[in-house]
């Protein structure tokens, strides 16, 4: 079977939820996938931000498989030895008396909303189903019915009605706004992503985030951050908040915390929020199973030991200032942070990011537009400083070609 043949048979059989580019993929190593028919490419994508520790880090898959041929899944009904050193590890290195596992990001943001308004009732004192949760137009945390009730994208909530209530929106990177909502005496949380990283890498003012903290704790608010994306040392530090010092009072994490090897998602909170949920008043069958707990522990010490948000500075910024320098009329906007960067594309006589995208692949880096206009290029943490050089002349000979 060639590339065309594997497409064929997604498209015949599979549900068409994604547009994905016309590349079929068979092995990764580093910051390098392969297709089928031998290719290399540059993944400037890293599925996400998941494989942020580069593909099949041999310290992961060791991981994987050690334990995979030991105990996979016991489900909670029962402990297992894995579970607890991977929980003790979360709340020393990120500073919460707790941590409660579930699988994708999805879930874990729903967990944190769940908090919320267990929160909301039993500490705060909300008068029952009264709880607000304040979001960010142009947020992302994931597909799920109550997610894309809080979305303002028509992608990803058209024709899901009837939503779930309890949300006020306002905009993303105004404190007015939230500090508005946040005097209302039935808001209990305020959710936010330090940078908005599917809405195109939004990066707010400095500042925001720790005044939003501020004002969350003069309100008694819960605030509460979504790292899914932007945490694991993405943007340099190990999560996005540090950069402006703030520690959320629920941290949502996913993504790289398994560095692409299996579905991983955790939230951290202390005892005051934490322990408002009893047992048997939520969970996940998968939710915290030895395969994941090993391989999130080595996740983890490969983030420290390879200093990847340090790393994740350095490269990020030659990324930039090399994307900045390039000047062509192609690119309308660089920005991001560490190695969470997109480039806002004009739309030059009606060629979209898409068909640029198209173009780089032939060069051999991919990439993947969100929305219209915009690419994000977000490589595995891993990249070099000779690779990043070597990736920005492809993807700068792709744009001298496509105008
Ligand atoms: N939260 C943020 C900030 C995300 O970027 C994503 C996925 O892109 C999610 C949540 C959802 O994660 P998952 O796709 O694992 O459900």
């Amino acid at each position: 079977m060639e590339t065309r043949d594997y497409i064929e048979k997604e498209n015949r059989y599979g549900a068409h939820n994604y547009h994905p580019l016309p590349v079929v993929l068979e092995r990764g190593e580093g910051i390098f996938v392969w297709d089928v028919e031998g290719k290399r490419y540059f993944d400037f994508l890293a599925a996400y931000s998941a494989v942020n520790q580069g593909h099949c880090h041999p310290k992961l898959v060791k991981a994987l498989i050690g334990q995979a041929g030991k105990l996979a899944l016991t489900s909670r009904a029962f402990y297992n030895n894995t579970l607890g050193e991977w929980e003790e590890l979360m709340a020393r290195q990120f500073g919460y008396d707790k941590m409660l596992p579930m699988n994708s990001g999805a879930e874990a943001d729903e967990t944190a909303l769940k908090l919320i308004r267990k929160w909301g009732y039993k500490v705060k004192g909300i008068p029952k189903n009264e709880a607000r949760i304040v979001v960010c137009d142009g947020n992302f945390h994931g597909r799920t019915i109550t997610i894309v009730s809080m979305s303002s994208d028509p992608d990803s909530y058209s024709d899901y009605g009837p939503f779930t209530p309890g949300f006020v929106n306002i905009p993303y990177n105004d404190i007015e706004a939230l500090e508005r909502e946040l005097q209302h005496p039935n808001t209990a949380g305020f959710l936010v992503e330090p940078i908005q990283a599917e809405a195109g890498v939004y990066v707010p003012k400095d500042g925001y985030l720790r005044k939003a903290a501020a004002l969350c704790k003069k309100y008694n608010v819960l605030f509460v951050a979504d790292e899914v994306q932007t945490g694991l040392c993405r943007t340099g530090k190990m999560l996005a908040c540090d950069h402006e010092e703030v520690r959320p009072d629920i941290l949502v994490l996913g993504k790289a915390i398994s560095g692409g090897m299996l579905p991983v998602s955790c939230v951290l909170a202390d005892d005051e929020i934490m322990l408002t949920i009893k047992p048997g008043e939520h969970g996940s069958t998968y939710g915290g199973n030895p395969i994941a707990a090993k391989v999130a522990v080595a996740a983890l010490e490969v983030l420290i030991d390879e200093k990847l948000a340090e790393n994740a500075t350095r490269i990020g910024k030659i990324f930039r200032d090399e994307m900045k320098a390039f000047n062509s009329p192609l690119i309308a906007e660089v920005r991001g942070k560490g190695l969470l960067n997109a480039i806002q594309i004009n739309p030059l006589e009606g060629k979209k990011a898409w068909d640029l995208c198209l173009l780089m692949k032939e060069h051999g880096i991919l990439a993947k537009p969100t929305h219209e206009h915009t690419i994000r290029f977000t490589p595995p943490l891993i990249i070099n400083e000779s690779q990043m050089i070597e990736a920005i002349g492809l993807i700068q000979q792709s744009m001298k070609e496509f105008i």
